[in-house]
């Protein structure tokens, strides 16, 4: 393997199992060379895939029934994009096409926009060229596969070899996904009543489903950064993130953490006292979490524009030799991880079941900063059959209303607080992506639309545009009796508690699907994250004084799902812990991240 790989390109021609099996039958042999008896030809292969695992440049997925010819196709396609090494880049949403094509696209490689975060005029950052897609014979041939196999094929598609090479991601992939979960499918589907289904995101080590991409994106960005940097990482939280990013990054080795540090931001008074003890105690030898005197969108409007202010920037980094970055969900390496699931919950229905390859299903997804169900929009450029997008919101409802009108309108609204505080957004960041792709990549457009909300507070958009939008998705919002009567039916009716976020969508599911086709809804959250509105919902009345009684209490139910144990656990130790608070003030959020910066590199 080693002489190969110093001479040429290792193409792996990967087969599933049983493909192999069923070809030796066809040629009337019953074992390949190294297999001795009592070894099984299972075992074989997967005693071989580790070494094509550690040495492959670029892999071909081998799907059943592929003629000699297709592969070969294939082989060329792959090796040509393998040596493409400038091929795969990523545009700002405000990018606007100039007029004369010979003019230079200031584009982006994929590690270049996973270390900036937000791009430099503003926008965010998506790929120059369509999504990879994989036909139906190639997404058969995943059905099988497991959680970690699935990424490890999607993800090599959207991430260049150059950026990272294919076998170095697989590691990091079998990181992020192998030990860490609770449940070993990681994003199990399980089947709640007639035709709903709920996807479980919710079994990393933080209970939300912000650990599927966070248990990964890490790794990502210590792989793409300069060794000569310092990183800083801000973040601003809306409860669930803050501790799934400082969990994450505290995974790095010991050599990453010390140039790689975070610092969360989160409203003081807008997140569950569960949360902010999981916050607080996540903290860590590379990770803090500052309380802040405001709600989200103060705290993720303050971090933006920290982020532009090139003389505050510019003087960490030479002062301290350290570079600002974001990991929210505004970052391509958060939000790439997400495609997965949706694909791997899809293949997961064809694989029970219940639905045969190709045909269609809903998604229902509590949505705030449109992260989620963007990851959703991507699964299906690249081939899953996705019907229709439903997004769902708690009172908190901009999101409705603009899928509806087209007008985004933040001028009447105030932030209202709910038992759904993840999805209680105002400014929904990924939307902006989202637009850009249905507007034909029209940066000129969404730089007029994005100011606007910045100065006026609202946009609207042309007719034709809503009707595309409108074409995929349809959205809806959940009141605060709704949520909990929903927590309380689905246990009554099912023996399953619902997180108050997965209630929200469960409610928008029953009044928005129209029942021909199966539908997925995210659940985002175990609900023990938020145990007071559950008691509350389910009627208990002796509601105890810590979160981590009224989480051990709620978990003596026998209900599904299991008890999160890594929670629970945690939950003790983390109700004493202390962090900093600060002032509803930019400059105040600077003079932390600049102490933070020089405790931690200095
Ligand atoms: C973050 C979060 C959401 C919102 O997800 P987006 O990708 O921002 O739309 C929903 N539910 C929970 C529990 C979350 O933590």
């Amino acid at each position: 393997m080693r002489h190969l790989k110093k001479n040429g390109i290792i193409v792996y021609l990967d087969v599933p199992p049983i493909d192999i099996v069923s070809r030796l039958k066809l040629m009337k042999i019953d074992r390949i060379v190294g297999q001795n008896s009592g070894t099984s030809m299972k075992d074989l292969l997967k005693f071989r895939r580790q070494y094509y695992k550690k040495w492959y440049d670029t892999r071909v997925l081998c799907e059943d029934g592929a003629s000699p010819e297709e592969v070969a196709d294939k082989v060329l396609n792959a090796v040509k994009r393998y040596q493409d090494v400038d091929s795969e880049t990523f545009i700002s949403t405000r990018h606007i096409w100039p007029k004369d094509c010979e003019q230079k696209v200031p584009t982006k490689f994929f590690s270049e926009a996973v270390i900036e975060g937000l791009a430099p005029d503003g926008g965010l950052f998506v790929p120059e060229k369509e999504f990879p897609k994989l036909n139906c014979g190639e997404w058969k041939s995943l059905v099988g596969a497991t959680y970690i196999e699935r990424a490890q094929i999607l993800l090599e598609k959207c991430i260049h070899p150059a950026d990272i090479p294919a076998s170095r991601l697989g590691e990091m992939i079998e990181t992020a996904y192998g030990e860490n979960f609770a449940c070993s499918k990681i994003a199990p589907v399980r089947h709640l009543s007639g035709n709903q289904f709920i996807l479980e995101l919710f079994h990393g080590p933080t209970g939300s489903f912000k650990d599927l991409s966070l248990q990964l994106m890490p790794h990502l960005f210590a792989h793409c950064i300069p060794p000569s940097c310092n990183y800083m990482i801000l973040v601003a939280t809306s409860g669930d993130t803050g501790s799934a990013v400082l969990n994450g990054f505290s995974r790095l080795s010991k050599n990453d953490k010390q140039r790689i540090a975070v610092a969360t931001f989160f409203p003081e008074d807008g997140v569950s006292d569960f949360q902010k003890a999981q916050i607080i105690g996540s903290q860590n030898e590379n990770g803090w979490a500052v309380g802040v005197k405001s709600d989200f969108d103060f705290c993720q409007t303050s971090i933006k524009r920290i982020f532009q202010d090139s003389d505050f920037t510019g003087f960490l980094t030479v002062e301290y030799g350290t570079v600002l970055s974001s990991a929210n969900s505004i970052n391509w390496g958060r939000l790439l991880p997400q495609v997965v699931y949706h694909a791997s919950a899809y293949l997961d229905l064809v694989s029970q079941g219940f639905i045969s390859f190709g045909s269609p299903v809903d998604v229902c997804i509590p949505t705030g900063n449109f992260g989620n169900i963007l990851a959703a929009v991507y699964a299906k450029t690249m081939g899953i059959p996705i019907r229709k997008f439903i997004c769902a919101s708690n009172q908190n409802h901009v999101l409705t209303d603009f899928i509806k009108t087209g007008h985004y309108d933040l001028r009447e609204r105030k932030l209202a607080q709910t038992f759904s505080p993840a999805i209680d957004i105002l400014k929904s960041s990924n939307l902006e992506r989202h637009l850009h792709l249905m507007a034909n990549k029209d940066g000129q457009l969404m730089t007029r639309l994005f100011n606007q909300l910045e100065e006026q507070h609202h946009f609207q958009i042309e007719k034709i545009l809503v009707e595309k939008v409108q074409q995929d998705f349809v959205a809806d919002w959940c009141s605060e009796e709704e949520c909990l009567a929903a927590i309380h039916s689905t246990y009554n009716t099912c023996g399953y508690i619902l997180d108050p976020h997965t209630a929200v969508a469960k409610v928008v599911a029953d009044r928005m699907q129209d029942k021909t086709c199966p539908v997925i809804i995210s659940s985002t959250a175990h609900y023990s994250k938020f145990a007071p509105a559950i008691m509350q919902a389910l009627k208990i009345k002796e509601i105890s004084q810590t979160s981590s009684s009224q989480v051990y209490l709620l978990s003596s139910y026998n209900a599904l799902p299991p008890p999160h144990e890594a929670l629970l656990e945690r939950t003790k130790q983390q109700e004493k812990m202390e962090c900093q608070v600060c002032a509803a003030d930019v400059n105040v959020l600077k003079s932390h991240v600049e102490k933070l910066v020089q405790n931690h590199f200095i």
